[in-house]
């Protein structure tokens, strides 16, 4: 007993003084964190997952020196949803944002609240789109509603500042600021997130003339016939069917006697959109962007394109648009690597990206996300952080990013609430595997019939090879795919017959993670 007294009287001193600044005291062993978070970036389209469309360099070398998940997915694939995912651990029903008409309820726990009760610095700097005021970041300036690809309104601690360049820079500079200024005695976290590429995917003019002189091949599903997938077939997603002005960057004049295009949402204002985006780049940027698009635009006047050549040229036309804003991105993100670099922060800096979900690169025929179809459940997700994660590190293990929140308190040595449902991934980042980790997921989107695109409601499983999805507004029915036979997910085997088991056993899994996860509907 007397050998330990001195130990507790030199830990109430600490706790003293410590009680007095609020926080624990900072710690080396505690790492900071740069969150780097895109929207509507698929897998499809980074370099490290296979990608034959686009070099990511900057992307790939946290692939290099860090680790890559294989399989990770996100619990409802949608912005603002996805989103409050990440901030609070806990799937939509729980954390409040079912869809993107939901306010997301800011006085909930969430991991930038509990990293600065662990002494942490937090900020935000970027793409927000939660409604409320960001809460738990001592720091932020967030781009207003969706953001603006050019000139952006942005809120800094609640006043609003108009901004004038490209948002992928603006928002890098930002998250340099905040990583040169930020206070030197505490450990970091910064969230660092683009529009970029979200629709109306308008990119750099350093960019422009990126692809512009081949065909970028059509994804082998882009002709599909939604047989027996009969929400696939509802759904307003086509790219056939996007805009010709908003989406294809054309002007009125350029395609009278066309339809503009049914675009997912019949009571948006396009035309009006569209010509309030492009009447707010300066005369500078207007000048170069004419340079570029006003050859696009003439090119399709002489074609007088209809039909599959018409929905072809759309497709070239979305796919470019949205490969040349990951160009910035990818260059964007390099400038902050070689930050972290220079400023000696590249060991004991934990780097993370990922998207908020992922998206359709012309598969099926769409764009978008929402479905729980591979292309939109998964998102690309790399982490790198020298001293704890072997360089080169490919893991295989379903992640989610419901696992994001916990594996950051986990590694910043903080306690992770009982109400958050994720998994700390630490274990598997450390040593490539962790006992008894889940070998089924479970999903859950919600937006319908209001908002864009007409998805039908659904929930589903997905096993390492099988998936369940169940469409459950009236006329409710199943979907099931062996992922192993038909990657693609043509062949709706619910119903057939040899499958009744297979389904069932299915079902009865789906059922316990729904108990699991606490999910009514
Ligand atoms: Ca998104």
């Amino acid at each position: 007993m007397q050998n330990i007294l001195p130990v507790f009287r030199y830990l109430a001193l600490i706790s003293i003084v410590v009680g007095t600044a609020g926080s624990k005291p900072f710690s080396p062993a505690q790492p900071n964190i740069l969150f780097i978070m895109t929207d509507d970036h698929a897998q499809q389209a980074i370099s490290s997952y296979g990608s034959s469309l686009i070099r990511t360099p900057n992307i790939d070398r946290l692939a290099q020196e860090g680790a890559l998940f294989e399989n990770s997915f996100v619990t409802n694939s949608i912005c603002a949803p996805s989103r409050a995912v990440l901030l609070t651990g806990k799937y939509s029903h729980l954390n409040g944002v079912r869809d993107n008409r939901d306010t997301f309820d800011g006085s909930q726990p969430t991991l930038p609240k509990l990293l600065q009760r662990a002494g942490y610095y937090t900020a935000i700097v970027g793409k927000w789109h939660l409604k409320t005021e960001p809460t738990g970041f001592d720091y932020w300036n967030i781009l207003l509603g969706q953001g603006q690809y050019y000139n952006p309104r942005m809120a800094k601690m609640g006043d609003t500042l108009q901004y004038h360049g490209y948002s992928t820079t603006i928002t890098t500079d930002l998250a340099l600021e905040v990583l040169q200024n930020r206070p030197k005695d505490k450990p970091f976290c910064l969230l660092y997130q683009h529009k970029a590429p979200h629709r109306n995917f308008m990119p750099e003019p350093q960019y422009f003339s990126a692809w512009a002189d081949e065909a970028i091949p059509l994804p082998a599903t882009f002709y599909d016939d939604y047989k027996n997938r009969p929400a696939a077939e509802e759904a307003d997603m086509r790219v056939a069917d996007m805009y010709m002005g908003f989406d294809m960057k054309l002007m009125p004049e350029d395609y009278e006697g066309y339809p503009e295009g049914s675009g997912g949402n019949a009571d948006f204002d396009v035309s009006g959109s569209w010509k309030n985006t492009i009447e707010g780049l300066s005369p500078g940027q207007r000048a170069e962007w004419d340079k570029h698009y006003n050859t696009v635009r003439r090119e399709f006047r002489e074609q007088q394109l209809t039909g599959k050549a018409l929905a072809e040229w759309k497709f070239q036309r979305y796919i470019k648009d949205y490969l040349r804003c990951i160009l910035s991105v990818d260059a964007q993100i390099g400038r902050v690597l070689n930050y972290l670099e220079e400023a000696g922060l590249a060991e004991n800096t934990i780097v993370v990206y990922t998207s908020d979900q992922g998206f359709y690169l012309g598969e099926h025929g769409w764009y978008d996300k929402r479905f729980m179809y591979e292309q939109s459940l998964r998102t690309p997700l790399l982490i790198r952080y020298p001293e704890a994660i072997p360089a080169g590190s490919r893991i295989a293990a379903m992640a989610l990013n419901l696992d994001l929140a916990p594996t950051l308190l986990d590694f910043a040595g903080a306690p992770i609430p009982e109400s958050m449902q994720g998994r700390s991934m630490k274990p598997l980042l450390e040593n490539g595997k962790a006992r008894r980790w889940r070998k089924a997921i479970y999903y859950h989107y919600y937006e319908y019939p209001y908002g864009w695109h007409k998805v039908r409601p659904h929930y589903g499983i997905r096993t390492e090879r099988y998936k369940l999805i169940h469409f459950y507004n009236e006329p409710a029915y199943w979907e099931l795919y062996d992922l192993e036979k038909d990657p693609d997910e043509l062949n709706n085997l619910y119903g057939q017959p040899g499958y009744e088991k297979r389904a069932g056993k299915l079902k009865l899994q789906l059922e316990a993670l729904r108990k699991q996860y606490k999910d009514g509907k």
